[in-house]
């Protein structure tokens, strides 16, 4: 079995990370998750090397000239980059591991571009409503950030037919079982 490099797009808020702890806990497929790179600064609780790898801009810079991003991108259109790290992705697929890369939309047709069998997933939410709940009820942002997140994730919802896979992240359960049976198709 060939692991393969798994894309998980959609916007902010829309809960791909509990999506992702449960398919990771009920997959059985050997799932590895990249973790990207940012100049963003860690919240509270997030863990340098588990959660992100958190560079300054100086350091995120001498990578991207190095070419060692698979891509990258300045996501919130405020200087914020995150990237996906070569190595990571290419240790990953080498020990074995289904490589899953959390990352934004432009960010997954970038990869789509250089690994042609990746496996592009879009979560989306059941509407807009239940969306800006989320990201309102986070708390964990300023005003003016959270605007830019929400007016990114409605551009975002626009390229969600570009995508392979469409999964509507509305009862958990279903979200799931759609998602591992399309990694099951894969094998
Ligand atoms: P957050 O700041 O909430 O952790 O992540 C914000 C957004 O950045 C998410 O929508 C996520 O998809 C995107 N993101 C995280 N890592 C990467 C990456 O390596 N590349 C790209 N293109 N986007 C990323």
């Amino acid at each position: 079995m060939k692991p393969k490099l798994l894309v998980v797009s959609g916007p902010s808020g829309v809960g791909k990370g509990t999506l992702l702890k449960r398919v990771f806990a009920e997959s059985g497929f050997p799932l590895m998750m990249s973790v990207s790179a940012t100049t963003r600064k860690p919240r509270p609780g997030e863990i340098n090397g588990v959660h992100y790898q958190f560079l300054s801009e100086k350091e995120f810079e001498t990578k991207r000239n190095a070419g060692e991003f698979l891509e990258c991108f300045e996501v919130f259109g405020q200087g914020t980059w995150y990237g996906t790290l070569r190595c990571t992705v290419e240790q990953g697929l080498a020990a074995g591991n289904w490589v899953v890369l959390e990352i934004d939309v432009k960010g997954a047709c970038a990869v789509k571009k250089q690994a042609p069998d990746a496996v592009l997933l879009f979560i989306e939410p059941k509407n807009i409503d239940v969306l800006k709940e989320r990201l309102l009820g986070r708390g964990t942002e300023t005003e003016d950030a959270m605007r830019r997140r929400l007016a990114t994730a409605l551009e975002e919802l626009q390229h969600a037919h570009e995508f392979e896979h469409r999964i509507i992240n509305d009862d958990l359960e279903v979200a799931v079982k759609q998602f591992i049976d399309i990694i099951k198709s894969k094998t």
